[in-house]
This record gives C-alpha cells, structure tokens and sequence, in this order.
C-alpha cells in the first residue's frame, strides 16, 4: 500500500535492521527498542491491524508466531521468556497501521503492561 512505512520497509524502499525475511514475513530490529530485544515481524502483505484479519490469513499467523518463537530461541532468550503481541487501535497506542507484532525480551517485562 502506498506511504505505509512498513509496506516500504517490506519492499526495501526504506531501510531498516532486517533480522529475517522470506517470500511472506519481514523481521526488523524496532526503532526505539523497549528491551534489550525488540523487533516487529510483518507479514509482506499489507493488513491494517489484527482487526482486519480473515481467515485466509491463518497461514501467514501461524508462519509469524513460529518465526518469533525461532527466532527467540536463536537469540538465547526463549528460556529467560519474551513477549509477543500487537497492539490494536487508539488505547493500545497502535501508531503503524500495517499489522505487526513485537518480539520483546532480555530482561523482565511488567505485567499489567503500561
Ligand atoms: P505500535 O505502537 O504501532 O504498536 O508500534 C509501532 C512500532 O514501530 C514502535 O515500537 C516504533 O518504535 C516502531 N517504528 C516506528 N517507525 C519506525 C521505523 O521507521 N523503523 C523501525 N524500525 N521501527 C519503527
Ligand atoms: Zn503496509
């Protein structure tokens, strides 16, 4: 879509940290990191917010959870623990509207979250 950032940081027409990438998700290192491990992973196709998912995108959900989990492991940080989520519209403070989750570990994550 156009003037999305995340759809041009997908097509590489922005740069970005990429930590991963295949034909259908993008993994780069978040901006202004909350963790010491902070990174969104996209789905390449664009999709607004969770609020817009259909069922024909269960297979690039469950390749995104699967991504992040790898990837946690592969950081070391899947037996210290790590977050993963998507924040959706105004009170969950959603500012990109390209649907993303972030991947957040390192160090020990309050609950209730802010
Ligand atoms: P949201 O608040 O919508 O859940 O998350 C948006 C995230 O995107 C924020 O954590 C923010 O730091 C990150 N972000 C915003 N703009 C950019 C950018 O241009 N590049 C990267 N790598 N991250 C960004
Ligand atoms: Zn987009």
């Amino acid at each position: 879509m156009e003037n999305c950032l995340f759809c041009k940081i997908a097509a590489g027409q922005l740069p970005a940290k990429i930590v991963y990438q295949d034909q259908d998700v993008v993994v780069f290192e978040d901006i202004n990191p909350q963790a010491p491990y902070h990174v969104l992973l996209i789905p390449r196709r664009h999709i607004a917010s969770m609020a817009d998912l259909t069922v024909e995108d269960g297979p690039v959900l469950a390749h995104l959870f699967m991504t992040a989990a790898k990837l946690a492991h592969d950081m070391g940080i899947d037996q210290s623990g790590y977050r993963f989520l998507t924040n959706v519209g105004p009170n969950a403070g959603q500012s990109v509207f390209h649907l993303h989750f972030h991947l957040l570990g390192g160090r020990r994550l309050g609950w209730p979250p802010g």
